[in-house]
């Protein structure tokens, strides 16, 4: 029997992978399938789905940016802490992927980041060669600023002692040289009061061509390899049923877990640890090494209750350290009691971390460990934390009644208790050790990858705007090479 075929099947229809089938699909005679694990919203349009409209809550409380629900979150649990804990590691499972559940931070990449990239074994990835597909990205994606007198009690509090510090202000956070010690407008991609993720902007706008396919519910297994050359992929669809599709390239758009885990699926990977899963090797490459994360900690600012009033947007505004060590914005956490708190995540990242798969069934979770306990035993908070204890002291904070409750507190144990991530999870695929320099796995003709998971090194914060921007690109490398 003859299977189907198309000229290019996407795994993920997520932040990457949404943007890519919008810019393939644009050429009418190429034919693309994107097969996701999560729902398609096909008439979102006319029936929104309830979590569209958590991004307006930015002022409601960490648990209110697009609260997860099983259907649309892949509930990924990392490994234990010391202490047992475990950090869930939140992942959108839908079209439009994370960002659909994000928090709406619309931040590009620094140019330095870049640097970093080619320094990394990304020569062809410095910000000469990406800045004109983020510029991209901002056609399509809407990327707005709220001015500070609309801002809420904390956003304001927030921005004057970082000045009251010596951070310097800037208008636009996306500026190339809105670094190394500032506070400004955080720009945000929200509209309408829904989050502007690839759902409602790439996908929606590029859904009714022909030549375009979305199927939800379905689940990607691995890719199909003959004489070298990926050939198609084999999913599982909605009624649990195994089907096979053909592909002249097969692009995994699934994520930083998702991608390094159908790889792994599909025989890609470190030969010592297929073997005992029943996973036939086929090219060894370090699939799911050097994972990386944006760890984060919130510290508390207790105040008035009007502090914490969340009508009004409650982030606004971030700052950036000197140096570049982390990043920071306000949080309001509680409107009865006003406890508020400055968030802190660290920019820098050691390349530690470790996917595996804990069997080659597609529906099993990988085992994820990011080393999160080596950086709640390490100093790596120290600056972060003595940069918020001179702010607590500032005439901002204290004029306006508010104090760090925790004052006096070990950091360890404030770490130990709630350090968690940014939801920033990257690697696993990375440019120069699993793909090239044109995102094609090592080893295997036609078969690529674009997501958060190639990246060689990480980026200085927020990452969604830089999963679209590889989006863009892999639709332009894909598109050359035909
Ligand atoms: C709660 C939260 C808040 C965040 N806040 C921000 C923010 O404010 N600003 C910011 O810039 N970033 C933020 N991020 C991070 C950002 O959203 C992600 O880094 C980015 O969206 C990742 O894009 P991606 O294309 O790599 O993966 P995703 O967007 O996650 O897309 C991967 C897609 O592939 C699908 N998939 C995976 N495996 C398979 C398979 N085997 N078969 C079929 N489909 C599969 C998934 O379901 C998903 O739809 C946040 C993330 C979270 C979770």
């Amino acid at each position: 029997m003859s299977r189907e075929h198309f000229d290019v099947v996407i795994v993920g229809g997520g932040t990457a992978g949404g943007a890519a089938a919008h810019r393939l699909s644009e050429d009418t005679d190429r034919s693309v399938l994107v097969l996701e694990a999560g729902p398609d919203f096909p008439d979102e349009i006319a029936n929104p789905p309830a979590f569209l409209t958590g991004g307006n809550a930015l002022g409601h409380n960490f648990a209110g940016i697009g609260a997860p629900t099983p259907e649309t979150d892949w509930d990924y649990w990392g490994e234990p802490l010391a202490d047992g804990r475990r950090l869930h590691h939140r992942r959108g499972k839908m079209i439009g992927g994370s960002s659909m559940v994000n928090g709406t931070i619309a931040v590009r990449a620094a140019p330095r980041d870049f640097d970093r990239w080619r320094e990394h074994g990304a020569p062809g990835w410095g910000w000469g060669d990406v800045k004109p597909y983020f510029e991209r990205v901002e056609t399509i994606t809407p990327v707005r600023r709220v001015a500070p007198e609309h801002w809420s009690p904390v956003a304001q509090m927030f921005a004057e002692s970082f000045r009251e510090i010596g951070y310097s202000w800037v208008e636009d956070m996306n500026a190339p040289d809105a670094w190394d010690g500032i506070v400004g407008q955080w720009p945000s991609n929200r509209k309408n009061a829904v989050r502007q993720g690839t759902l409602v902007t790439y996908v929606r706008a590029a859904r009714t061509r022909p030549n375009l396919e979305i199927r939800g519910h379905c689940l990607t297994d691995r890719v199909l390899i003959e004489n070298g050359r990926a050939v198609g992929v084999r999913y599982v669809d909605a009624g649990d049923g195994v089907c096979d599709v053909g592909a002249n390239v097969v692009l995994l758009a699934g994520g930083a877990y998702g991608s390094p885990s159908v790889l792994l699926r599909s025989g890609i990977g470190p030969a010592d640890e297929l073997p005992a899963l029943g996973i036939e090797p086929l090219v060894t490459l370090p699939v799911g090494r050097n994972m990386m994360e944006h760890p984060q900690c919130f510290f508390y600012a207790q105040g008035r209750p009007e502090l914490a009033d969340m009508t009004l947007p409650g982030w606004p505004v971030a700052a950036r350290a000197k140096g570049d060590g982390w990043w920071s914005f306000p949080l309001a956490l509680d409107e009865d009691t006003g406890l508020c708190a400055y968030t802190f995540a660290l920019a820098e990242d050691t390349g530690e971390g470790l996917l595996t798969l804990t069997s080659s069934d597609p529906a099993a979770s990988p085992r994820i460990d990011h080393r999160m306990q080596d950086v709640i035993d390490s100093d790596r908070f120290d600056h972060a934390h003595a940069t918020f204890r001179e702010l607590a002291a500032t005439g901002s904070v204290t004029s306006r009644g508010a104090v760090d409750p925790e004052a006096g507190r070990p950091l360890r144990e404030i770490l130990q208790e709630r350090m968690g991530t940014a939801f920033h999870p990257a690697g696993g695929c990375q440019i120069g050790r699993v793909v090239d320099d044109d995102l094609l796995v090592h080893g295997v003709e036609s078969l690529r990858v674009a997501d958060a998971s190639v990246f060689p090194v990480h980026i200085l914060n927020n990452p969604s705007l830089t999963c679209m921007m590889l989006g863009e690109r892999v639709a332009d490398l894909i598109k050359g090479a035909k």
